[in-house]
């Protein structure tokens, strides 16, 4: 019997691995030189937080967390977002009573038991950037251009930034009960009725066709923010265009998740399907106190690699195959010269070339093909003869062409022929 990966899930093979973590640097390379420092969380933590941290009404919480007892009898749960977990990590720390606003980033797997499709795993990747303890439109609009200019760097050109307010705690009630009130009048099933008096604003966010044929006279929260809200969002958007990332106004953009006031964003892309959605993010200043912290007024987003990598695919970012697994490979003939090769690996790794070798005792004809598969550009060959001779054949595997050259100056040589 062989086992397959669970279902949703999938394994990152190289060389697309390598391309996996080159698009996790270059998401995180503009935050790190806006000083947002690295944090690691658990993988796993106690399912209160995001019970009471994501939200109870959401999907995430009600159907798609992968919790546990685990042997101690705790209710554990894989996290299925990273930003409860970080707010937490600040407050357990105290690193929200230092200099703020609190700038951290981080990067790690996520786990959510959804419809697996393509673009939507049970288990992805997400890298995310937090900005905790401040209240200024221009961290938000730091954010968002800092995520922008991950995505340029990598080349992305059809990548759009959909943003909205919604509101915050003074504007957002009276709000919520006028949409409730337009929201009742309508025709729909049990569960989206039960929706409305949980969480209205999730409603306009209802993908099916039915649903968002009645909603074309939805009232919008940006018609209804208070003078405060109105005048941060204006601000974050003229801050947007001065910085020349171009925006579209989404009025009925909400998230999956509770803990969103005023500013949310969403970075789509049109070449991925029903899964558009390559990152997001926005305000959530309520979560601390919501996990019994104090007032930390706070901005983040995450961006999801697996999608941001399927884009890139999309946009043919992907073709070339790219550079060769190792610089230079070797090929031993015999006993001895395999004890050589393994010294000489070392020596030219030590000089900072990379180097493969043929392994388990190859002949000539089947390690020169490892050498083409490695996409090295020399093989150093080395038979008895040669080593006689304290000398190695170095083969450019471009030119086909082929020097004898002595085994105390190779590193020396393939170095400067490398540079
Ligand atoms: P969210 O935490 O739901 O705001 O998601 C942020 C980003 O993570 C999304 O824009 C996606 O790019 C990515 N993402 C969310 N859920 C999944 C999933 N199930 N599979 C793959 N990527 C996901």
């Amino acid at each position: 019997m062989t086992f397959q990966a669970p279902k949703g899930t999938f394994d990152w093979l190289p060389p697309r691995s390598e391309r996996v973590l080159a698009v996790r640097e270059a998401l995180v390379q503009p935050v790190r030189q806006a000083g947002y420092g690295y944090i690691e969380t658990p993988t796993f933590e106690d399912t209160e937080l995001f019970k009471r941290g994501v939200g109870e009404s959401t999907d995430v919480v009600t159907k798609e967390m992968y919790t546990f007892l685990d042997k101690g009898g705790r209710s554990i749960t894989l996290r299925p977002e990273g930003t409860a977990p970080v707010v937490r990590a600040v407050l357990q720390h105290g690193l929200h009573n230092g200099q703020l606003p609190v700038k951290l980033w981080y990067s790690g797997s996520q786990f959510r038991y959804e419809r697996a499709q393509k673009g939507r795993y049970r288990h992805f990747w997400q890298v995310g950037a937090e900005a905790l303890g401040a209240e200024d439109p221009a961290l938000d609009a730091e954010l968002i251009l800092l995520a922008w200019q991950g995505y340029q760097s990598l080349g992305l050109r059809r990548v759009e930034l959909l943003i909205n307010s919604l509101g915050d705690r003074e504007c957002r009630p009276a709000y919520r009960g006028t949409l409730q009130e337009f929201l009742r009048g309508l025709d729909l099933d049990e569960e989206t009725r039960r929706r409305i008096e949980i969480n209205p604003l999730r409603v306009l966010d209802d993908k099916r066709p039915e649903v968002q044929a009645q909603l074309g006279d939805a009232p919008l929260m940006v018609d209804h923010l208070c003078e405060a809200c109105k005048a941060y969002h204006e601000e974050v958007r003229s801050l947007l265009a001065a910085a020349g990332v171009p925006y579209t106004d989404e009025p009925r953009l909400v998230r999956g998740l509770d803990y969103y006031t005023r500013t949310t964003f969403e970075f789509v892309h049109g070449g991925l399907g029903s899964q558009s959605a390559v990152g997001g993010g926005g305000r959530y200043d309520g979560l601390s106190e919501l996990i019994g912290g104090p007032s930390l007024p706070s901005v983040g987003w995450a961006l999801g690699v697996d999608r941001t990598l399927l884009a890139m695919e999309a946009e043919g970012l992907l073709d070339d195959t790219g550079e060769g697994r190792v610089a230079v490979y070797g090929v031993p003939l015999g006993e001895e010269a395999r004890r050589r090769m393994f010294l000489l690996m070392a020596e030219l790794r030590r000089a900072g070339v990379s180097a493969d070798m043929a392994f388990g005792g190859k002949g000539l004809k089947g390690a020169m093909k490892g050498a083409d598969r490695s996409g090295a550009r020399f093989a150093l060959i080395l038979g008895e003869r040669d080593l006689a001779a304290r000398a190695v054949q170095l083969k450019d595997l471009t030119t086909a062409e082929q020097t004898e050259v002595p085994l105390a100056q190779v590193v020396e040589i393939v170095k400067g022929k490398l540079s």
